[in-house]
């Protein structure tokens, strides 16, 4: 079973529309996986039917028991995350200590500091996970909730799922959407995986951040594949990532030019491959994969 990464180092270079053109094209023996847990976005080309779901908890959460609380304050000294709050009276004097859910860190420094033992640390809900049917297979992904931590332990979760599923399906491919950035989601995602294609775009931006993403995938002794989307928006950028590649024997899998269609696929909730028939950029998709899958 490969297991495929699509990365970016970035959003907005067409790296779910990519992922989506290989779910088209990797046959039903597979199992995609959307990483990008903090703006989950291929279900809305996929349109999954959702079979489970589940909560996710990623992190603790400080809870205090006001029958025990005597409103000593030295929570609030501890917390370096100003994530406890009082209310004090016109005397001066503590009436109520209370926690900040978005701000407490789960550090258990106030816990250990309570001289009443008022101080709880439990496992605080912070996203779902949903395993779902397609018409490309099973797809499994995850929203993590507003604010929340632990995206890189969500997108282990959601990996292990998919890798379950695979095995029990003797698939032979996980094709997973991975997150922007080079944060904990990305460094997740890359472990245990096959190939890294990297799609990238011709701006300064997105040469910067493919760099650092080929970085982390160097790190982790990933092999890396290049994808150049709107290659002709800017020809001298686009030289530039051929030579970076050149100078890291780093395979470019294709150059995808500009079209509205791809903008417009997209608006329409369409992987492109279906949408578009048999136009140039499909075609190029269509060699690309054939690279991928002899990898
Ligand atoms: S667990 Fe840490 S972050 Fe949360 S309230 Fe206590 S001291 Fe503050
Ligand atoms: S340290 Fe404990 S007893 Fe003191 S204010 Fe905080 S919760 Fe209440």
């Amino acid at each position: 079973m490969k297991k495929i990464l699509v990365i970016s180092g970035k959003g907005g270079t067409g790296k779910t529309f990519f992922t989506a053109s290989l779910a088209c094209l990797a046959g039903n023996n597979k199992v995609m996986v959307d990483c990008d847990v903090d703006a989950a976005n291929l279900h809305l080309l996929l349109h999954p039917d959702i079979k489970k779901s589940g909560i996710f908890k990623g992190g603790y959460e400080a809870e205090i028991n006001k029958d025990r609380c005597v409103k000593c304050g030295r929570c609030i000294e501890v917390c370096r995350f100003e994530a406890i709050k009082a209310i004090v009276n016109k005397d001066g004097n503590i009436e109520k200590v209370f926690i900040d859910p978005f701000s407490c860190e789960g550090c258990s420094a106030c816990k250990l500091v309570c001289p009443a033992n008022a101080i709880s640390l439990e496992k605080k809900e912070s996203g779902k996970w949903f395993i779902s049917d397609t018409k490309y297979g099973p797809f499994i992904f995850a929203k993590l909730d507003v604010a929340a931590e632990n995206s890189g332990k969500l997108v282990s979760e959601i990996k292990e799922k998919a890798h379950r599923i695979g095995e029990k399906n003797k698939a032979q491919y996980i094709i997973i959407d991975g997150p922007p950035g080079i944060g904990c989601p990305v460094i997740s995602s890359m472990s245990g995986i096959d190939l890294a294609v990297v799609v990238t775009e011709p701006t300064l931006s997105g040469i910067s951040d493919m760099k650092r993403v080929i970085q982390v995938a160097e790190y982790f002794k990933v092999e890396t594949k290049v994808v150049i989307n709107k290659y002709d928006l800017n020809l001298n950028n686009s030289k530039d990532i051929e030579n970076l590649c050149k100078n890291k024997d780093i395979e470019i899998l294709g150059r995808i030019p500009f079209s509205l269609q791809v903008a417009k696929s997209i608006v329409e909730s369409i992987p492109y491959i279906e949408f578009s028939g048999n136009d140039i950029i499909s075609k190029l998709i269509r060699n690309m994969w054939a690279k991928i899958s002899s990898v």
